[in-house]
């Protein structure tokens, strides 16, 4: 059967938890493979409407398990919650396993992500501060704890000990805050681990036999690919790769075991936080967009804050299907468009009078103009559409410009935030 990957093309916020929530009924196994709850996809469906951050997408189906993959940062609070208040809400306990190889977010995380964000004041990256750069920092400096540890007081403290040594000269020398007592935060780790305890496996020898079964597995990414460290706006980027390929490596399944990787891209643009952005539109044309946008308007399903829009931009998306290693587009919210008389595409970037449409490195990236081309707008609703065929002829062309631009198949269209409103081509 293979793996499908479900990833973002573009800066996050494509709408990978609308497509995957609409792909998992006829999926067995959902998988998050990075990232951690600093994630908000939005879903809507008979439950209701839900913003899902650290839950994998599938959690709404009771034939779905649904995992967190070695490669996630798990705060465990927080996973105990959103899954209470999911089921409080009733929808009905889904199946979850978690990775005994996932690392643990811990408090002095969050309060490391907060701290270095008050000390760069008006320099800041815009972090959600959910602990999430400091966590994979600790992943690649060793001093991370892995879920398995939190079974082991013994070996959990002399790990602990390791990392503090470091993190208290921090705390006390440089933010002037106080310190960390292993004492106080021993009980309260090994504590989360008995409460995760009955989610905890070894989900990879899960998705070994999954795939031997021939069973349906989907891998959901977060946020997309210009948040990538090594491909994307560094360092405007996340802290684990969004990308595709990672996603062999983060849920533990081989990588010629994924053979179709689903590229949400967005039919206009949108970005939340720092960092450059070319097709960014400002003012009342960036008002009405973001207002339109998304299921109530464009804004941080994490955070609230207002996300900055603008027009679809051909340069990065083709950049970032390509670094996703597409297969087929799923095309998102295009019914956003359905106001404009005329909709700009940004086809290419001008750095200093030289055109082009590559993707600039980051030291170019500030100075890139965006050079628009207008489309007709097709101003109809198009949101009850199910099928291409039914669509405007402004956004059949719309649509086949994108896919002859990006050199990729549109495979799927969403047009409306709620699981059925969707256009299989
Ligand atoms: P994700 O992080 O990629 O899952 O995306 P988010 O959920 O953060 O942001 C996507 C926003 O668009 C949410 O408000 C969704 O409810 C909404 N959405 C998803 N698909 C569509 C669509 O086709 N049309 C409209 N109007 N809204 C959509
Ligand atoms: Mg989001």
């Amino acid at each position: 059967m293979g793996v499908t990957a479900i990833v973002g093309a573009n800066w996050g916020d494509e709408g990978k938890g609308k497509i995957t929530d609409y792909l998992a009924e006829q999926s067995d196994i959902v998988v998050r493979f990075q990232g951690g709850n600093n994630a908000g996809h939005t879903i809507i469906n008979d439950y209701g409407k839900f913003a899902l951050h650290l839950l994998p997408s599938g959690v709404f189906y009771s034939h779905i398990t649904n995992i967190l993959g070695p490669g996630v940062a798990l705060n465990i609070p927080f996973f105990l919650e959103e899954l209470s208040n999911l089921v409080a809400r009733g929808v009905p306990a889904p199946s979850i396993r978690i990775s005994n190889r996932a690392q643990v977010i811990l408090p002095y995380h969050i309060s490391l992500d907060e701290y270095e964000e008050e000390r760069l004041a008006d320099q800041q990256f815009g972090s959600t501060k959910c602990g999430i750069a400091p966590f994979y920092s600790d992943k690649y400096l060793k001093v991370g704890i892995q879920v398995a540890d939190l079974f082991n007081e013994k070996y959990l403290r002399n790990r602990l000990e390791k990392s503090l040594v470091i993190k208290n000269i921090l705390f006390e020398h440089l933010y002037n805050k106080p310190k960390i007592s292993i004492d106080e935060l021993l009980p309260v780790l090994l504590k989360d681990g008995e409460r995760i305890k009955p989610y905890v496996c070894d989900t990879v020898s899960l998705l070994q036999n999954a795939l031997k079964e021939n069973k349906k597995i989907l891998l959901e990414g977060q946020l997309g690919t210009l948040r990538d460290p090594d491909h994307g706006i560094y360092p405007y980027s996340t802290s684990s790769s969004p990308l595709a390929g990672f996603g062999s490596i983060g849920a533990g399944v081989p990588p010629y075991s994924i053979t179709r990787i689903i590229a949400v891209v967005k039919a206009y643009s949108s970005c939340v936080g720092a960092g450059p952005f070319v097709s960014e539109i400002f003012d009342e044309s960036a008002n009405e967009l973001r207002e339109r946008g998304g299921s109530s308007g464009e804004y941080g399903a994490t955070t609230g804050r207002p996300r900055r829009v603008g027009w679809f931009d051909v340069v990065a998306t083709r950049y970032g299907c390509l670094m996703q290693g597409a297969t087929e587009i799923a095309l998102s919210l295009l019914d956003v468009l359905s106001y404009l008389d005329e909709i700009p595409i940004c086809m290419s970037y001008d750095i200093n009078g030289s055109i082009t449409g590559d993707f600039p490195l980051s030291v170019q990236l500030d100075k890139a103009k965006p050079v628009l081309k207008k489309m007709p707008g097709w101003k109809t609703d198009i949101s009850g559409v199910r099928s291409f065929e039914e669509l405007p002829k402004n956004a059949k062309t719309y649509v086949e410009n994108i896919e002859k631009l990006i050199e990729i198949p549109v495979k799927w269209i969403s047009v409306g935030p709620k699981r059925n409103a969707m256009i299989k081509r």
